[in-house]
């Protein structure tokens, strides 16, 4: 019964996917993830795009605004609530975020420098992918380096690149064909996305500026339009908790708290809640949930607002005694029967369990 209860689905009811970003040093990963959560802050308004515990919130509204420009994006439909962009990028917080072995990051953004092609950290990052699965999109980043390319910023790339000179046009097309030669020879099909009829079988190349933010309106429309077309499923809203603890921080007057991504079901104050520690399992009570205050700007009393209940997916900042020793990169498991000694024990060995996955992990690199 307890098994039902778990994996409970609401299939009209979808989360929001959680997106990564990895690639290579210097291929542009901040400057994107600058540009995407500044994209209407720009234009006078925050859209509802809000800043988490490790991640930003970026609702479906915001990405129909951005996308309004691009035929394809004014058809988007809403689906999904909104997109969970994981704010670190490279392949520490990738690799924290799991379970098992499989990725809870739902989609990732690979970006490529253009001028460069596939460097060293990019193929490690296409092994990570594969290991766990992740499907992604390419960001081809660094357009604007193209030999007398013309900036026209914030256009969709699909109406910026028609708009250069033949000359750039044609460098553009030799580098895109390098780039997909390369993505073959590591066992990949890509295509710009434009001419990509099949993204079941063909990883999507979207060419982008960091600097200009040509293409960013082409990145958001496809994580959205692929996660929605693709993982349907695996987005099912589902009250079975799924919560990764991403970093453990002393805070001032919080002592040492957890910042997590919660992927599945919903945590609630007071919760009786059970963590991997280098000593053991710790088993703790929730004292708060907190997210960043909206208004960090004004004079507001506290830095974080506090939350009887927060569903997924979220990032959440965790108040709790007891978590100076606890293990980032691992899960947090929540009692379901009440806490009986006898299921704290299962979830105390089930808990621990990814502490010899991380130290085999070490073991090995
Ligand atoms: P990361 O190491 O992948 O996070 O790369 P950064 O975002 O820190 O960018 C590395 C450098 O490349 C910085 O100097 C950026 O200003 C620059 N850069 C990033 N994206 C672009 C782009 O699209 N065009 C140009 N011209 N420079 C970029």
């Amino acid at each position: 019964r307890a098994a039902a209860a778990r994996s409970a689905r609401t299939p009209d009811r979808l989360r929001s996917p959680i997106v990564c970003i990895l690639g290579h040093v210097d291929t542009g990963k901040t400057k994107i993830l600058d540009k995407i959560r500044k994209t209407n802050v720009q234009d006078g308004e925050a859209g509802g795009i809000t800043q988490q515990i490790g991640a930003t919130f970026f609702p479906l509204d915001a990405v129909k605004r951005e996308t309004s420009k691009l035929a394809a994006g004014r058809a988007l439909s809403h689906d999904i609530p909104a997109l969970l962009i994981i704010d670190t990028p490279g392949h520490e917080s990738f690799t924290n975020l799991r379970s098992r072995g499989s990725s809870l990051c739902d989609i990732a953004i690979l970006v490529v420098d253009i001028m460069h092609g596939l460097e060293p950290q990019t193929m490690e990052s296409i092994q990570l992918l594969k290991q766990r699965k992740t499907p992604f999109i390419v960001a081809l980043n660094k357009v604007d380096r193209l030999y007398d390319w013309k900036a026209k910023p914030m256009t969709p790339v699909i109406d910026a690149l028609p708009a250069q000179k033949k000359h750039v046009q044609d460098e553009f097309k030799r580098r895109l064909e390098e780039t997909k030669v390369a993505f073959a020879e590591v066992g990949f099909n890509s295509e710009v996305y434009w001419d990509n009829d099949d993204v079941r079988s063909h990883v999507s190349l979207v060419p982008t500026s960091a600097i200009s933010g040509e293409g960013i309106p082409d990145l958001l429309y496809l994580l959205v339009s692929l996660t929605q077309k693709l993982m349907s499923d695996r987005l099912m809203w589902t009250s079975h908790l799924e919560c990764t603890l991403l970093e453990v921080k002393v805070i001032e007057g919080l002592g040492t708290t957890i910042d997590v991504i919660l992927t599945g079901g919903t945590l609630k104050e007071g919760d009786t809640i059970v963590v991997c520690g280098l000593d053991g399992a710790i088993v703790t009570t929730v004292r708060a949930l907190l997210t960043p205050h909206p208004m960090k700007e004004m004079r507001v009393k506290g830095q974080y607002v506090r939350h009887a209940s927060i569903e997924a997916a979220q990032g959440i900042k965790i108040s709790a005694d007891g978590l100076d020793r606890a293990v980032a990169g691992t899960q947090l498991l929540i009692t379901e029967d009440g806490g009986s000694e006898e299921e704290l024990d299962l979830l105390r060995v089930e808990v621990m369990k990814d502490f010899a996955t991380i130290l085999t992990a070490v073991d090995r690199s």
